[in-house]
């Protein structure tokens, strides 16, 4: 049984007419940069929950969610209508495995997200740890729409932070614009310009690589990576790969 915890909605970002933000308080249990936990609202006589990427870093308050509103979902369109002060439920404990804490070795660090995708990378990249670790990190935020490019203040402030060892790579792939590649993350590595852009390139010895976002393209990448000599990152064999799947 989920235990839950009554959470209070204390702000909302509406990026576009399907994507927002929440920003909520509730007390649960401390939780990695990665992780994600379930939200739930009562409907009927029933508890719905879904579990969403925390965007903010361990320690930060409110705790932060982006989603999208999908379409006939019993939950996101809910979540999504909330305001400041409704109630909404959280889990008490987080978990997953998108996590520092699951990989070892690189030097070289790529978060790869598309869409919604970009949260988990977010929270991650707030904390001292990956700045610590690689010597350069990589991050890839790919979107239908410039308008989709959710979070444009807190990656400036990660660039400024961090300007000679951070690359922040957009992808915009249905319009044209003068600063994103075009096109998908898939193409943007088999074409080179991804690397190009990053200024260093895929590589088994020093690339540490998590995919967050859109199944087609976990599963377009993954393949195109291991065409390359990376490797799944599993417990029992370290390679290069980790990867969350949203649905
Ligand atoms: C580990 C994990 C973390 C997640 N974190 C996030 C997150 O940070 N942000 C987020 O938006 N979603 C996230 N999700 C998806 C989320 O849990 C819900 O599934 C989603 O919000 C839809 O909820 P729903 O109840 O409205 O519809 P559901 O009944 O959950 O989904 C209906 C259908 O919508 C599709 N779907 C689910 N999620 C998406 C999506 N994001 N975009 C497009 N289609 C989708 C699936 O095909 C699914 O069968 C995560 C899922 C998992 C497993």
């Amino acid at each position: 049984m989920e235990q839950w915890v009554q959470g209070r909605v204390v702000g909302k970002t509406v990026w576009t007419e399907r994507l927002v933000s929440l920003q909520v308080d509730a007390g649960i249990a401390p939780f990695e940069a990665g992780q994600f936990i379930k939200l739930g609202l009562e409907i009927g006589a029933e508890t719905v929950g879904r579990p969403y990427s925390l965007v903010n870093a361990p320690g930060e308050h409110p705790l932060e969610f982006c989603f999208s509103i999908v379409p006939d979902g019993p939950l996101s369109g809910r979540l999504a209508a909330l305001n400041a002060g409704d109630p909404v439920l959280v889990a008490s404990h987080a978990s997953g495995f998108l996590v520092l804490g699951e990989i070892t070795g690189g030097r070289h660090l790529w978060l790869l997200a598309t869409g919604t995708g970009i949260g988990p990378f977010l929270s991650i990249l707030k904390t001292a740890e990956p700045w610590q670790r690689f010597e350069r990190i990589v991050l890839v935020q790919a979107a239908r729409l410039t308008s989709e490019l959710m979070y444009r203040d807190t990656i400036d402030g990660l660039k400024a932070l961090h300007a000679d060892r951070f690359a922040f790579v957009p992808l915009v792939s249905r319009e044209s614009t003068d600063f994103a590649l075009p096109g998908r993350i898939p193409l943007a590595i088999e074409n080179g310009q991804l690397e190009a852009r990053a200024g260093i390139g895929f590589s088994a010895a020093d690339s540490r690589v998590m995919l967050c976002g859109n199944p087609q393209m976990l599963k377009d990448v993954q393949q195109l990576l291991i065409e390359r000599g990376l490797r799944k990152n599993r417990r029992s064999e370290p390679g290069n790969i980790s990867v969350e799947r949203y649905w």
